[in-house]
């Protein structure tokens, strides 16, 4: 089964247009539950399956009770929430703890709940409808993880949040057909916020591409920048583009409403 990967959201804030991290995978599988969500009609809404998340960040998840809400009672099964345990427990604990938000695990009856939360390890494939979803390591300032997609013919990758970190690239170089490489790059070299946080710069994004094996770099992989901070977002893009004009990887901006396919 190939793969359609539709962009409801990618930017690191909102605003205007702007819509916060969501991707829709084949109409059912969701990856992150950020702002982009809203702009789902209410049968597009129901027909999601699968929700993986990245990490806990509000911008990832702020969607992920509204949906609950919407479509749970007309929905014959609960909606499947994937996560690490970290980011899980936090839904738990923070949000679907009847305070911020009814626990929908119990919600109209434990048999029968809206949803379910579902433990997912680093580095274990999940098969589900065709596609291999395994979640990959990163290094963010909270347990997060990134997400590689394989489909029949070919493979995608995305990031998540993440600042500087080995383990990710080598598990990147391990992708068989790699096709597409969605990563973040939040804030500008100047700011020293990308450290502090557990983002990427611009520089810092060149010194990680370089950790590509030379036959992927090599290959027809086409790398898309994702979670630019709204005042910072083209100052972003044009320092990118000129550290990589003697590369021959050119790395693009992601825009909401695109769709990727693999
Ligand atoms: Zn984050
Ligand atoms: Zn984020």
């Amino acid at each position: 089964m190939t793969c359609t990967l539709r962009v409801l959201g990618c930017s690191g804030g909102i605003g205007g247009e702007l819509r916060t991290t969501s991707f829709l995978l084949n109409q059912n599988i969701l990856i992150d539950a950020g702002t982009g969500v809203g702009d789902l009609s209410l049968d597009e809404l129901r027909e999601i399956d699968h929700v993986f998340l990245t990490h806990s960040h509000l911008d990832h998840i702020c969607s992920l009770p509204f949906i609950a809400d919407a479509v749970g009672g007309s929905r014959d099964v609960p909606l499947k929430i994937y996560g690490i345990y970290e980011t899980i427990h936090a839904l738990q604990e923070y949000i679907f703890n009847d305070v911020i938000w009814p626990d929908f695990t119990k919600i109209p009856s434990t048999k029968k709940p809206f949803v379910s939360f579902n433990l997912i390890e680093v580095d274990e494939p999940i098969q589900i409808n065709g596609l291999t979803m395994t979640a990959l390591p990163v290094n963010h300032s909270i347990a997060a993880n990134a997400y590689a997609i394989s489909s029949d013919s070919g493979a995608l990758v995305f990031s998540g949040d993440t600042g500087v970190s080995d383990a990710f690239w080598q598990s990147v170089n391990q992708q068989k057909n790699l096709k597409h490489l969605i990563i973040e790059t939040s804030f500008l070299d100047q700011e020293e916020l990308a450290i502090i946080t557990g983002h990427l710069s611009p520089s810092l994004l060149m010194g990680e591409i370089a950790k590509l094996d030379q036959q992927v770099a090599a290959s027809d992989l086409q790398i898309w920048i994702c979670h630019l901070k709204p005042d910072v977002g083209d100052v972003i893009m044009k320092e990118i583009a000129m550290l990589s004009q003697n590369t021959a990887l050119k790395p693009q901006k992601l825009s909401r409403n695109t769709t990727l396919h693999f």
